[in-house]
């Protein structure tokens, strides 16, 4: 076992503090990864606080990892010493069923084992990313390309790849108008994606605040949400709305925006039920829908398009003593695009 620092949640309403956790042995197929950043998923919040019911305690969250491979099994045949990589929101899943053959580990049908909050398969309960190390098992880990630093790096492996899966699965590119509902860690990335892959992009936030950001990270349109007219202008002029907002919002006026065959896709993961109105959808055919994170194979496809295009995510890096001021700063909207943890100062 290896001994490690790290930061804990030890309930609700506690703030985050320092601890250190075990770390299992080496199996043949796992690698030991240094941690150099992490960043701080809006899901980190809901998690530590039990907005998505009950967590087990103490918990380390983070599911956005960044390091260097220290140390293989003898197995390995992915990773050598060195390596630079990532490890995202899974570090495991059946690998058997008709999703895991797919390559869609994130809906295995036997519940993929998440990065914290979850059950490994020895039986111990998974613990994140705010950490010095990690230990998982090859197939899990991803190469992180030399093209993007580390710390722009981390949050590619959860921000990234949710926003980059739907993208591609809702087929955004050229000639496709695209909203991004929300400015904030996903929301940022969903624009920078979405422009990368050549679609018409519009951002709709709750006021103008970050607009000229919006407008460098690659929308063509920025819209407040909290201007009503916003809602009449723009009726029925989307292909496809990615709401990534963290909040219960007004479904119905967003789902007007969409086009005829638009669908609106839900990635925010709010404490409280949505609710959706028949007639939002009947009179356009309209879809909406729901997405989680990528799978492994896509989630690389995803770094590497983001290499191959320069993109990383807009960052702020933080020392493990500002966690809990940067979960406060999250909270309020009030984050420019992700805040990352360096991990020498855990
Ligand atoms: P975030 O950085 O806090 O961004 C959320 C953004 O939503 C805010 O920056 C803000 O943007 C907007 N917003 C917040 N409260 C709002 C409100 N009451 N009304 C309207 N807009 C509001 O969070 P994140 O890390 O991007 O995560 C967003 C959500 O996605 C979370 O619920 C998270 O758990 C979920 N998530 C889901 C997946 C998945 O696989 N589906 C993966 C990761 C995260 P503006 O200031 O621009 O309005
Ligand atoms: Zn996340
Ligand atoms: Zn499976």
């Amino acid at each position: 076992m290896l001994t490690v620092k790290a930061y804990a949640a030890t309930s609700a309403t506690e703030p985050l503090a320092p601890t250190t956790i075990e770390r299992r042995d080496l199996g043949p197929h796992d690698v030991l990864i240094d941690i150099r950043y992490s960043g701080i998923c809006h899901s980190d919040i809901h998690t530590a606080r039990s907005e998505w019911g009950p967590t087990t305690y103490p918990i380390v969250v983070g599911h956005e990892i960044a390091g260097v491979v220290r140390e293989v099994g003898p197995e390995v045949s992915k990773f050598s010493v060195g390596d630079r990589v990532g490890v995202g929101c899974m570090v495991d899943s059946c690998r058997e069923c008709d999703n895991c053959r797919k390559g869609l580990e994130q809906y295995c049908l036997n519940g993929n084992i998440g990065t914290y909050g979850a059950v490994d398969r020895d039986g111990r309960p998974t613990q994140g990313g705010y950490a010095q190390a990690i230990v998982v098992t090859e197939d899990f880990v991803l190469r992180i390309p030399d093209g993007i630093e580390l710390d722009a790096a981390a949050p590619l492996l959860c921000a990234g790849i949710t926003t980059y899966s739907p993208l591609r699965h809702w087929n955004a590119g050229p000639g496709t108008r695209v909203a991004v509902i929300g400015m904030g860690g996903l929301g940022h990335m969903a624009v920078k994606l979405a422009h990368a892959m050549g679609a018409e992009v519009t951002v709709l936030s709750q006021s103008l605040k970050k607009r000229e950001d919006g407008l460098r990270l690659g929308a063509d349109h920025y819209h407040a949400t909290s201007d009503e007219e916003t809602f009449t202008k723009l009726a029925g002029s989307f292909d496809l709305i990615i709401n990534t907002v963290s909040a219960k919002i007004d479904l119905d006026a967003y789902l007007r925006l969409l086009a005829v065959d638009g669908t609106l896709v839900n990635v925010g993961a709010p404490e409280d039920p949505l609710s959706v109105h028949a007639f939002s959808l009947i009179p356009a055919r309209r879809s909406f829908a729901g997405s989680m994170i990528g799978g492994i194979a896509e989630t690389q496809e995803m770094l590497d398009f983001c290499a191959e295009r320069g993109i990383g995510a807009e960052i702020e890096v933080i020392p493990a003593e500002k966690i809990n001021d940067a979960y406060e700063r999250v909270l309020a909207s009030d984050v420019r695009y992700r805040f990352v943890i360096d991990a020498s100062t855990f």
